[in-house]
């Protein structure tokens, strides 16, 4: 026996889990499918202890704090959140229902869907030095959950993005000695800021240079030398190479694309009725990439899904006072 939901979101990163919460709170019988383990998208993936500053509110909050907080706020209505599963195929049924199924082959149905799976899935490049397998999970991260792990230590970021800038920022104020390895002269895709405050930092950019060796004892990692010869003792090494990205499902989905997002109208609307994004997966003229878009977006996609599964819905909610458990 199947269950019917009236919005199924894909991606449970910030965009996702608001759009659940706001869904939730419109009465809507809400589902959420994320792919990775974890909740909380990029937020969580790339920067938890980095302090954002520019979601209203907020003088400054960390990565991993905005993404409890944004958790908290959609567990508050109880949606259904699957994680660990990734959705591969959408079919549009006759009677304007979706049926998604994951890559297990499990099938989930609902009336309408919310697509705020960014680019989609992500995968991090892997580190390509001899030996390094034996170091991963121990000694080589590609993600920087919890900073206090490295208090103290000597850690080496490689990086030529603005991940490995943030990252090193953050090791900085809790380890001993930071290195940032960059292959390239430049940083890509920074703002001048970011490397206003690199070279401020206390962290030793290293420029055109790659890990050429691992050195250790046992599974520890206790060093590297680099290309030019140099020998860095380092406990740790976060590596952000850049991702692999999975791209093609959108079109796969039967949605127009436009640089592997989903163009939408203002209503959030794709090109497949019942259907809507919002986050990074969406695209429209003058879009931002940034997470309090994502918020707004997600408002005005669940608007255009309770309208799409009752025409006399409300347009929009003024006060969240009268509405929060009111039903269409
Ligand atoms: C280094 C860096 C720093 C940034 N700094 C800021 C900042 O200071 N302020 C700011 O506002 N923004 C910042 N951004 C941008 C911000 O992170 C993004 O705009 C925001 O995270 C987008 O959220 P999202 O939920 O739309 O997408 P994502 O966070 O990408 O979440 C999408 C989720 O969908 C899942 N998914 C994908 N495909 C599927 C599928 N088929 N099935 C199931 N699940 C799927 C993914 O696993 C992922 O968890 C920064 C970005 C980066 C990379």
């Amino acid at each position: 026996m199947y269950e019917m939901f009236d919005v199924t979101i894909i991606g449970g990163g910030t965009t996702g889990l608001y759009t659940s919460f706001y869904s939730g709170m419109r009465g809507l019988k809400t589902k959420v499918i994320e792919y990775h383990q974890g909740l909380g998208g990029k937020v969580a993936f790339f920067y938890p202890e980095k302090k954002i500053y520019d979601v209203g509110g907020f003088l400054g909050v960390r990565g991993e704090d905005l993404v409890t907080d944004v958790e908290n706020q959609a567990l508050s209505v109880q949606p259904a959140i699957i994680t660990g599963e990734q959705i591969r195929t959408i079919d549009k049924q006759e009677d304007g229902t979706f049926i998604l199924t994951t890559a297990d082959g499990e099938q989930h149905f609902s009336k309408t869907v919310i697509v705020a799976s960014g680019m989609g899935t992500f995968e991090m490049e892997p580190l390509q030095v001899k030996g390094s397998a034996k170091y991963e999970g121990r000694s080589i991260h590609y993600t920087i959950q919890n900073v206090n792990q490295y208090a103290g230590k000597k850690v080496a970021v490689i990086s030529q993005s603005r991940v490995g800038i943030d990252w090193s920022l953050a090791l900085e104020k809790v380890a001993e000695e930071v290195h940032l390895i960059n292959c390239g002269e430049e940083f890509k895709a920074v703002y001048e800021q970011d490397v206003e405050t690199l070279e401020q930092s206390t962290v030793h950019v290293h420029k055109n240079q790659q890990v050429e060796a691992l050195k250790g004892e046992g599974q520890v990692l206790t060093g590297v030398t680099l290309q030019d010869g140099t020998e860095l003792d380092v406990e740790h090494i976060l590596v952000y190479e850049g991702l692999n990205i999975e791209k093609s499902l959108y079109a796969s989905w039967g949605l127009e694309t436009e640089k592997g997002r989903i163009p939408v109208g203002t209503d959030m609307c794709t090109s497949i009725d019942g259907m809507f994004a919002a986050g990074d997966a969406a695209i429209y003229p003058s879009k931002t990439m940034l997470i309090a878009s994502g918020f707004s977006e997600a408002m005005t996609a669940v608007n255009s899904a309770a309208m799409h599964i009752n025409p006399k819905a409300k347009a929009q909610v003024y006060s969240t006072v009268i509405y929060k458990h009111a039903k269409d």
